[in-house]
């Protein structure tokens, strides 16, 4: 008998359409930045709703850019979610700026409302009101959007959603329903084409925005602060001619990437209702009497559809059980699922914990949400290509790892 194939915990899904694209493009006279980059960007509006898309380098370089164009410099502070890929943060210090992180909700692993509202109460009787709050639509869900805008409009901060997770993923508004990235509550948003995202263009990322003039700031960032535009020029030597007008870098995404970026965005629809149908098959299994008692999925706030990025169980602490009673307990599940050929993952390691933040001076505060939260959780495997049977496994495999732990 052949062992079973390792299950993945994500996994891009890749077909022919994908590689002809991909090889059309590489035949064609456009290899770096070219027009397809110009029909990804806007693809990508179109499918957020917001005005403008930028297409970068990667997730990483789309939230560097958002916080330059978003004023973020040596004097700033932003806030952002401790529960997060480091990247989120560490964007604010690439900016120049000091990143603040903010405790989350256990239940749904996103921003807590409450400590954020405190925490910009604070930095702001303190003379020292965020520039940006980066919020993260952690696993696919989106935090309440509406109450972040109005915290942020109270100290004249600018709102950057960190939409990774949360492409294809909506969330109600006052009975009204809203797209992740829209900017709809944001003044900026990001996503990322990593293969574990929702579509990928192998690394690649993107800024979407309504506003006209961050638009253009970030169109400058992405490739070195120069502009070519007669309008803008101080003076113009001729045909050839281009100004840096500001620092910018070099995160230019390529027509390549664009291309698999295109026709992967041909199946968001498809990829999404798999992932959220996989979802509802775990969700029933979790909700069996046996399991629920040990096991919760990660609460999905009302009003909001998650694209199911990641899908998060939390095992339950025991009566006056510590956290650290409960983490060894989460990673003898891990390990049995492992040996069960299912590599499962913890998102994230709170990055207070991280030792360069702490380092730094990055980490103050309590973050009572965030410890229990990251003692619990396990990502269990979650993409399109998955099969019915594979949940079963899972949640088998869980099942019997969670009983030989009892007895
Ligand atoms: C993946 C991810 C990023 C960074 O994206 P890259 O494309 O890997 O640079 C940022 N934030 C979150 C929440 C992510 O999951």
């Amino acid at each position: 008998m052949s062992a079973r194939p390792l299950l993945p915990y994500g996994r891009q899904s890749i077909d022919d359409d994908d590689v002809a694209a991909v090889v059309e493009t590489l035949r064609g006279d456009w290899l770096t930045q070219g027009p397809t980059v110009a029909r990804f960007e806007a693809r990508l509006a179109e499918i957020t709703g917001a005005r403008y898309a930028v297409a970068v380098a990667s997730g990483t370089a789309a939230l560097h850019v958002a916080s330059l164009a978003a004023g973020v410099g040596p004097t700033s502070t932003g806030l952002t979610s401790t529960n997060t890929f480091v990247a989120s943060a560490n964007a604010i210090r690439y900016a120049g700026g000091t990143p603040g992180l903010v405790d989350i909700d256990s239940a749904t692993g996103l921003i807590s409302i409450a400590a954020l509202d405190a925490k910009v109460t604070a930095l702001a009787a303190a003379g020292q009101a965020p520039r940006v709050i980066t919020p993260v639509d952690f696993s696919g869900s989106v935090p309440d959007l509406a109450a972040i805008r109005k915290i942020a409009d109270r100290v004249g901060a600018l709102v950057i959603e960190d939409a990774a997770h949360s492409l294809g993923s909506t969330y109600e508004v006052e009975g009204q329903t809203f797209r992740a990235a829209g900017c709809a509550h944001a003044d900026l948003a990001i996503l990322s084409f990593h293969p574990v995202k929702t579509v990928t263009t192998g690394e690649g990322g993107a800024i979407t925005t309504n506003d006209a003039r961050l638009y253009e700031t970030m169109l400058e960032l992405r490739s070195h602060g120069i502009t070519r535009d007669p309008a803008k020029l101080l003076r113009n030597d001729g045909p050839w001619y281009y100004e840096q007008q500001s620092l910018g870098y070099h995160y230019r995404i390529t027509d390549i990437q664009c291309a698999l970026g295109i026709t992967q965005l041909a199946k968001l629809e498809r990829f999404v209702a798999r992932r959220q149908a996989l979802a509802a098959r775990y969700d029933a299994a979790f909700a069996e009497a046996d399991l629920a008692e040990l096991v919760a999925p990660l609460e999905v706030p009302a009003g909001v559809s998650s694209a199911y990025h990641l899908y998060v169980v939390r095992l339950k602490p025991r009566a006056a059980e510590g956290l650290e009673a409960l983490a060894a307990r989460r990673r003898a599940l891990f390990v049995s699922l492992r040996a069960a050929q299912i590599a499962c993952q913890v998102h994230y390691i709170p990055v207070h914990t991280q030792p360069d933040f702490v380092r730094h001076g990055l980490a103050d505060g309590a973050f009572p949400g965030a410890d229990a939260y990251y003692a619990s959780c396990l990502s269990l495997p979650m993409f399109p290509a998955m099969q019915d049977a594979d949940v079963d496994y899972v949640v088998a495999s869980v099942r019997t790892a969670l009983r030989e732990a009892r007895s």
